[in-house]
């Protein structure tokens, strides 16, 4: 059975879940570019499904907006991109004399 969460879980869902912007409160608010509507993290709709992965929605009416689609309202800091190919080199092989 799929599940809503609880609001006092919701935070953390969020923070977990939506890897694309940082959750600081629920008081956080993002623009959903589908729909044009400021929300808030209180406001998202967040369900759980058997196995277990959390689903958010935009809370309009028909939106299909998923985290990806929120952008920051007012200050909040995007993730910074985490590439694995970014890793720094290690050091030169070193030659022997
Ligand atoms: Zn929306």
């Amino acid at each position: 059975m799929n599940r809503h969460i609880r609001l006092d879980e919701k935070l953390a869902v969020l923070q977990e879940s939506d890897t694309f912007r940082k959750w600081r409160s629920l008081d956080d608010r993002r623009v959903c570019v589908l729909c044009d509507r400021v929300i808030s993290g209180r406001m998202i709709d967040v369900w759980e499904d058997k196995r277990g992965t959390f689903h958010l929605h935009c809370p309009t009416a028909g939106c299909s907006a998923t985290p990806r689609d929120w952008f920051c309202h007012g200050p909040c800091s995007a993730r910074p991109k985490t590439s694995k190919s970014e890793r720094p080199t290690l050091g030169f092989r070193a030659v022997p004399a």
